[in-house]
């Protein structure tokens, strides 16, 4: 078989089962449901196959709503900071689950979704920070736009709330949800005896090994014994985590006071996480810089001088042609990449569990051409 052309995302349905026997698993022991956030991964090719394990997914406006509602199929929740006037109709007709993330938000909009049947909750902001370092992912953090305060929660609302929302977790344990659950009961706790249910967000890294899932388990038990509620977790990248790779291509090598090879593939087009985090991603068979014996900085070939992906060691030199497989690239990967320089898209492959490759995707000029004018 010829060699598929670099650079390409491949998703490997082996890595996703294991995955979703695991998020089976919680849903079972603990009895709550389990929604994909899209915004992670919308590789919508795999919808059926994450449908038969998911109850649903989980979207940040219109469009993932409707990707959501076409391709994945049962429940479809959807959380926007501020909905469009001009979009609320439309979305009314993908969407069952409505989030608000303000009393002013439900004020315009949540008469009009109750009167279509659907169910409304409010995105609450418990003011409990559990991570450090990474401050843009921090919902909780001084001056955040992100859910509501209790000094902004308006009891009168109460009956027209289904459920209550909070999201504050980015790749953490249970510990730390316990902690944020702590803050929400001090906060609101009376209110969750009159909820249908509270969706505890993403963040949780529930494949991750050694992920604490019994005191996630116990913790979500305890919720719907003490309030009666039913429970929604909404992560993506515990939903695709280790599932996917970025396969790339030496394009040339060159020294300037240290080895630096450039590859097809490029961090501020493919995998901007890398810059914006940042963070280096693991690279198949490479160790750290000087670990090995042939260093090098891998770059992309793009015109920004920061579009540096990493240092790492090999066992022998790069040479023109050379395949690089970096690891973890299904999440927040495809949903973020961009046409930067021209710059071509990489390809879509699945893998499925028997090891053969599928395009199920791949992109060109044309592409790079419509997104502009
Ligand atoms: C980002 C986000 C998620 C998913 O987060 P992960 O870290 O990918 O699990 C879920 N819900 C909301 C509201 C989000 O913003």
């Amino acid at each position: 078989m010829a060699e598929l052309r670099t650079p390409y995302f491949r998703v490997e349905e082996a890595k996703l089962l294991h995955n979703l026997e695991i998020l089976k698993k919680v849903q079972e022991e603990a009895g709550c449901k389990i929604l994909l956030a899209q915004k992670a991964f919308s590789m919508f090719a795999c919808y059926p196959l994450l449908r038969r394990y998911l109850a649903g997914s989980a979207a940040s406006g219109l469009y993932e709503a409707r990707l959501g509602k076409e391709h994945f199929g049962g429940e479809t929740h959807v959380f926007s900071p501020a909905y469009r006037a001009d979009e609320f109709e439309e979305l009314l007709a993908y969407a069952d689950h409505f989030v608000f993330n303000s009393p002013a938000q439900l004020d315009k909009y949540a008469a009009k979704a109750k009167a279509t049947g659907k169910q409304v909750g409010l995105r609450l902001n418990p003011q409990c920070s559990t991570q450090e370092g990474h401050a843009i992912y921090d919902p909780c953090a001084p001056g955040s736009r992100l859910g509501t305060t209790l000094e902004n929660f308006r009891p009168d609302q109460l009956p027209l709330l289904d459920g209550l929302h909070f999201h504050t977790l980015c790749e953490q344990d249970a510990d730390d949800l316990e902690t944020t659950v702590e803050a929400l009961e001090a906060q609101f706790g009376p209110y969750l005896k009159e909820m249908k249910w509270l969706n505890l967000g993403g963040g949780h890294h529930i494949t991750r090994p050694g992920y604490q899932t019994g005191r996630l388990i116990a913790l979500v038990r305890r919720l719907k014994e003490t309030y009666g509620v039913e429970v929604y977790l909404e992560p993506g990248e515990a939903v695709v985590l280790n599932a996917g790779v970025l396969v790339t291509s030496v394009l040339e090598t060159i020294h300037n006071g240290m080895d630096i090879a450039i590859l097809d593939t490029s961090a501020a087009c493919h995998m901007p996480d890398v810059l914006e985090m940042p963070y280096r991603p693991p690279l198949r068979g490479s160790g750290q810089p000087g670990e090995k014996e042939y260093t090098y900085r891998l770059g992309g070939p793009t015109c920004l001088a920061g579009d540096v992906i990493g240092d790492y060691s090999f066992d022998t030199p790069l040479r023109e042609g050379d395949r690089l497989i970096f690891e973890d690239m299904a999440l927040y990967t495809m949903v973020k990449t961009n046409t930067f320089n021209g710059m071509p898209l990489p390809a879509i492959v699945w893998r499925d569990r028997d090891g053969s490759d599928t395009v199920v995707r791949s992109f060109g000029y044309k592409d790079f051409k419509t997104r502009l004018s």
